[in-house]
């Protein structure tokens, strides 16, 4: 039996005896008032009891139960003792659930919780900003009416969600696409998981690529053809031997630019292969010499040539990779200036300041707003003055990687008409001073204007796989 019968089996055999008593010493009427009295004094103090649990009841949490007497006083101690659990209990579920949200915050894809009726039940940041929705505003919306994209609603419609669905997303106020790749995931009772993940640099890093192949297509084509007409030529018509010589020398034409393109392709594969440049101690007498010597060859005394060199000051870097971008910039200066022109080299590397190796050239110069895109592959600002010249629309792109490698720079600046310097800026930290022995070489080009050809480098790429 539960101790309240108990009590009350006790208090009903006092109360029973005692009215006894009291009949035998002085009759029913006074047992009887007795009793009535007694049962009156215990209802008024369960009524008192029982308001007192009513305020509790209705006070704040964790309010303690004040203190009461016999069964009272034990049945309080436990409603408080279990309000205590329960509070403790409800402390904790906050507590992971503040947990679990504060991780899907932390998440850097978007994430919305989504009822059985598609209404949001919440989302985190992410998603607030890449949806542009408003969890205060848009909880227990549903989700159909907010991103209305056709795309995505029928996705959500079909139910087979194992693959992500892609959109593009304007943002009201900014004015740039984004695209977002969406994906649904059930849980629980028709519950949903939708999450969004920003895929905009993905998307334009795949399109590059796809630009890429198509463009290195292209190039590798037009050689291609010609090579393959001139030799479809050669062999079913008998041609007279100086025709012939003639088309043999064309076809050797295409084959070095074929060749040009492969080897600046490599160069450009194996700068991205390699994590970080050589730390070689690379002399700047003997990288513009090697400089010099090759400018003076393409331009065959067409041009007037100065290097002003400041050999108090080594490079820390990679040799191979500094030859290569500082060539492709004389060299650029060299083709892109017409006969008689003047072009000057200046390599500066003042104390404790960054160094700057300028190319300053009297030719064609670029209209500005060619400017911003002249070190993406395969960009030209005329195409057939690039080609005659034996370009392949990859020397700026290699010049910027690897400055970008030394953590340098390029700067540009162009005339049309009047000419252009092209600076290779190196921070700082990678010069390194020696005694200072400023020198100058004197580059009046005057080879031979037979060999006028842009010449043949060794690869970058095998160099510096070799190295
Ligand atoms: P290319 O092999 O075509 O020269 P680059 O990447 O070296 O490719 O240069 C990109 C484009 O920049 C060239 O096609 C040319 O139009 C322009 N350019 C580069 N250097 C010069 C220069 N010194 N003067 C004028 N135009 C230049």
């Amino acid at each position: 039996m539960s101790p309240v019968w108990l009590r009350t089996l006790a208090f009903l055999t006092v109360l029973g005896s005692v009215a006894l008593i009291v009949r035998a010493l002085s009759g029913w009427p006074l047992a009887f008032g007795f009793v009535a009295v007694v049962l009156l004094i215990r209802v008024v103090r369960n009524a008192m009891h029982l308001q007192t649990l009513w305020r509790w009841s209705q006070a704040k949490r964790g309010v303690a139960l004040p203190r009461a007497s016999g069964a009272w006083e034990e049945l309080f101690a436990r409603l408080y003792h279990q309000s205590r659990a329960t509070q403790r209990e409800h402390a904790a579920l906050s507590s992971a659930l503040a947990s679990f949200r504060g991780a899907a915050q932390a998440l850097p894809e978007g994430v919305v919780t989504l009822n059985a009726q598609n209404q949001i039940l919440w989302c985190n940041a992410q998603a607030e900003e890449q949806l542009n929705l408003s969890l205060v505003k848009d909880a227990g919306q549903n989700i159909a009416n907010l991103l209305r994209a056709p795309d995505f609603l029928a996705y959500l419609a079909l139910g087979e969600w194992d693959r992500p669905v892609a959109l593009r997303v304007r943002h009201a106020g900014i004015n740039a696409v984004r695209v977002l790749s969406l994906q649904l995931v059930a849980y629980g009772d028709q519950q949903k998981l939708l999450m969004s993940r920003d895929i905009t640099r993905f998307e334009r890093l795949e399109m590059m690529r796809r630009d890429f192949v198509a463009n290195v297509s292209h190039e590798l084509k037009t050689p291609l053809t010609v090579l393959a007409g001139f030799l479809e030529t050669i062999r079913e018509t008998k041609l007279p031997p100086r025709q012939q010589q003639h088309y043999l020398e064309l076809m050797s034409e295409q084959a070095e630019r074929m060749h040009r393109l492969v080897a600046d392709l490599l160069t450009l594969s194996a700068l991205e292969a390699n994590n970080a440049p050589a730390d070689e101690n690379v002399a700047p007498a003997t990288l513009f010499a090697r400089i010099a010597d090759t400018a003076r060859q393409l331009s065959a005394g067409r041009h007037t040539m100065t290097f002003e060199i400041d050999e108090g000051a080594s490079i820390t870097g990679s040799e191979v990779e500094l030859t290569s971008a500082f060539t492709n910039l004389v060299t650029n200066a060299v083709r892109y200036t017409p006969d008689g022109g003047r072009i000057t080299v200046r390599w500066s590397a003042p104390d404790g300041a960054d160094a700057r190796l300028s190319v300053a050239d009297t030719g064609i110069g670029i209209p500005a707003p060619h400017l911003p895109r002249l070190t993406e592959r395969f960009y030209r600002v005329d195409h057939g003055r690039s080609r005659e010249s034996g370009g392949t629309g990859l020397g700026l792109a290699i010049v910027k990687h690897v400055l970008t490698r030394h953590q340098g720079s390029l700067e540009i600046e162009s005339e049309v008409g009047k000419g252009s310097v092209f600076t290779a800026v190196l921070p700082a930290r990678r010069i390194t001073r020696r005694p200072l022995r400023a020198g100058m070489i004197d580059a009046h080009a005057n080879a031979d204007a037979e060999n006028a050809d842009r010449p043949r480098q060794e690869p970058l790429a095998e160099r510096l796989t070799a190295a």
